[in-house]
């Protein structure tokens, strides 16, 4: 058994992601007898709205253009939330949430409504930031017909209320941060109880189109950060799923064919957690991402 291992983390953001991205990464992923760890919007797809990022972040229209996010999203996902009407993801496809489960994949949740928390965490109150995620929990609960164990935090966002509200819905581990290992969060001077498992690659959007990284020579860079121990690895329904869809093929290729263990979150949360440390848990800049994400530090006394 190799010493390589590698969870790959689904986030789903949208109404076509996960009518058309899941099925398709089902398809594959059964393909290649790889279980993995997904995690669903829920409720409704608003991500025209995303286009304020362009005014409130520095890179993010520049970033647009050259990932040609457009492209990967589709003209329709681009307007939802401003020219046409929100979609809601969760309750379109009840049905898609189910055959991921029933397929031995682990299911969680990424969020209520991804571009509202994306963009305005911070700002908010502490009740809203419990009423989005508790939203979220009521609906999976009755499309899967049990609690959700794990969730993951739109585009890595996080603060002492999301954290001390996760704590609080007793899941077995979060995966909302950036970093090198599985570790328990201190964010403001606060320790949290809930494990960490941070996602150590770079997504795809990140490093398209950054030192010569095309989607030709992608998976080199992605074999050449594979480390022994637990490597994680976020994906997109959108794009693994969708306009990458053969480049991700040709990953899972290389990496199994090297002899790397694929393992869900849940069992690298099992494997991991012994002798986690406590880390600091910081929002802060990513070469490649025009917002700040959680990203996880020494600890500092
Ligand atoms: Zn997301």
């Amino acid at each position: 058994m190799g010493s390589e291992v590698v969870a790959l983390k689904v986030d789903v953001d949208t109404y076509a992601g996960t009518r058309d991205g899941v099925p398709r990464l089902l398809e594959t992923m059964e393909r290649f007898g790889i279980r993995a760890t997904f995690y669903f919007s829920m409720g409704p797809d608003n991500s025209g709205k995303a286009i304020r990022r362009i005014f409130t972040r520095k890179g993010f229209l520049a970033k647009m253009l050259r990932t040609r996010a457009p492209s990967a999203y589709g003209l329709k996902t681009m307007l939802y939330g401003t020219l046409l009407p929100a979609p809601m993801i969760a309750e379109s496809f009840p049905g898609v949430l189910r055959a991921t489960a029933e397929s031995g994949h682990e299911v969680g949740i990424h969020c209520w409504d991804h571009v509202k928390w994306h963009d305005l965490l911070p700002w908010f109150p502490k009740p809203v930031t419990a009423m989005e995620l508790g939203k979220a929990g009521s609906l999976f609960e009755r499309i899967l017909g049990r609690r959700a164990r794990t969730t993951a935090a739109p585009g890595w966002t996080v603060s002492p209320d999301s954290l001390e509200i996760q704590d609080a819905m007793g899941l077995d581990y979060c995966s909302d941060s950036r970093g090198s290992h599985p570790f328990y969060p201190r964010m403001a001077g606060r320790e949290f109880r809930t494990l960490q498992i941070p996602t150590t690659w770079p997504t795809m959007d990140e490093i398209l189109g950054e030192n010569g990284i095309t989607p030709g020579n992608i998976n080199d860079h992605y074999i050449s950060l594979l480390k022994s121990g637990l490597n994680v690895h976020t994906i997109h329904a959108e794009m693994e799923g969708g306009v990458m869809a053969a480049s991700f093929v040709e990953l899972l290729q290389r990496l199994q064919g090297r002899g790397v263990r694929f393992v869900t979150l849940g069992e690298a949360a099992v494997e991991f957690a012994a002798g986690a440390p406590v880390c600091d848990l910081m929002m802060g800049g990513l070469p490649g991402r025009a917002g700040d994400v959680a990203i996880q530090r020494p600890l500092t006394v």
